[in-house]
């Protein structure tokens, strides 16, 4: 019988013990019982119970479960989001190979892509992903070794088509779904190569766990690990044990960020003080239409844009009592952060502008306060401004 995804959070990931909560596997080493064994673990694919940068149970578990929830054969997991996305890179590109990424990924994985990348002779070219046929066409037949998208983008919520991502052959495709989460897209189901997650958002979903995810064939994701194994951005078993529990209450978390998320861009959408509101799954966003063909739901992430500048915002911040200014999303409290100056501090004006960051640009990373007291703190900090 077909299941919903919502039940899989809950059955997939476990072990064969009758224990119903996750084990912490907190050791880094294990016995062998001689050294035919010990040559077996060391020389084969992912021993979970050799020496923890191979692999270690608790990981092990969390990786099952985010192979089940992507429709995927084989998961692996990395010490953070960005410990994925080096690895991937590292691990399936060489000096003067070529990427082709859309040019609003997230901002460390930009500052990877144009320092790191170029140091080592690879080669970037950044396209627009709201042009259709803008990746395909930068392809590089022989050259491209991987084509890197993000949907929804962080922050400005552009939705790139995963079909369209799918389609491409010759270059491994990677999507970064970690706005979207397992239970709001799968891209490997459009023809995508690898899913990658940063589960410290809302996976995690609550500020304890630091942690990335990747998820593909097995044969792929075992090549990547070969690579892993050396570059040693291992997860943690203590992160996983917590992103496990995460995936748990994951679906219930995102009914209620996902309504709150919709209903306060909806409020904000034509409040006198705002400029604009960015949200999936607001009848304005672009690509409405794609997002509804692809997601879900629209994510707990809002961009609203005030009429004004640096200083707005941060009087804007300053009146709110339950919102908290921080980085980082899909947690319990909401949080508001002012990307210009920090998510993506450090890029130049150009391409902030090019990518819609305007110094009144706020992210809100919408929690699970009730939707009324939000609004309220919201509109409050508003009619101070
Ligand atoms: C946070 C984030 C990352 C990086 O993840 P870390 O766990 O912070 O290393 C990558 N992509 C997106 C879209 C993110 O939001």
């Amino acid at each position: 019988m077909p299941q919903s995804p919502d039940t899989t959070a809950i059955t997939a990931g476990r072990d064969q013990s009758s224990a119903l909560s996750p084990t912490l596997w907190p050791n880094t080493v294990w016995e062998s019982s001689g050294l035919h064994e010990a040559r077996q673990r060391a020389t084969g694919f992912r021993a979970d119970s050799f020496y923890a940068r191979f692999g270690n149970p608790t990981v092990t578990q969390f990786e099952h479960a985010v192979a089940e929830l992507e429709g995927a054969e084989s998961a692996l997991a990395f010490g953070s989001g960005m410990g994925a996305i080096s690895t991937v890179v590292l691990a399936l590109c060489s000096s003067g190979s070529h990427i082709v990424a859309q040019n609003n990924v997230y901002g460390a994985t930009l500052a990877f892509l144009q320092g790191p990348c170029q140091r080592l002779g690879i080669d970037v070219t950044l396209v627009d992903p709201s042009v259709p046929g803008a990746f395909a066409s930068a392809v590089i037949p022989g050259r491209t070794m991987l084509v890197i998208a993000e949907t929804p983008s962080n922050p400005r919520l552009g939705i790139t088509s995963l079909a369209e991502i799918g389609a491409i052959k010759g270059p491994f495709t990677l999507v970064d779904s970690t706005l979207a989460t397992p239970l709001g897209q799968n891209p490997l189901a459009h023809g995508v190569d690898i899913v990658l997650h940063s589960a410290t958002k809302g996976i995690g979903g609550h500020n304890d766990a630091l942690l990335g995810v990747i998820a593909g064939e097995k044969e792929l994701i075992d090549s990547i690990w070969s690579y892993s194994v050396l570059h040693g951005a291992a997860a943690s078993p203590h992160d996983a044990l917590n992103a496990l529990r995460g995936i748990r209450t994951l679906s219930v978390r995102l009914e209620r960020q996902t309504t709150s998320a919709l209903e306060i861009a909806r409020a904000l959408e034509s409040h006198p003080k705002v400029a604009s509101v960015s949200y999936p799954f607001l009848e304005s966003h672009p690509q409405y239409a794609l997002a509804h063909e692809q997601m879900r739901h629209g994510g707990t992430i809002v961009a609203v844009e005030l009429k004004g500048d640096f200083d707005t915002c941060n009087t804007f911040v300053s009146h709110l009592s339950l919102a908290h200014t921080a980085t980082s999303f899909g947690g319990p409290e909401t949080l508001v952060c002012h990307p210009a100056t920090s998510t993506q501090a450090g890029f130049s004006e150009e391409v902030l502008v090019s990518t819609g960051v305007t110094q009144g640009l706020l992210r809100f990373s919408i929690g699970l306060e009730a939707t009324s007291d939000l609004l309220a703190d919201i509109t409050n900090a508003l009619a101070l401004i």
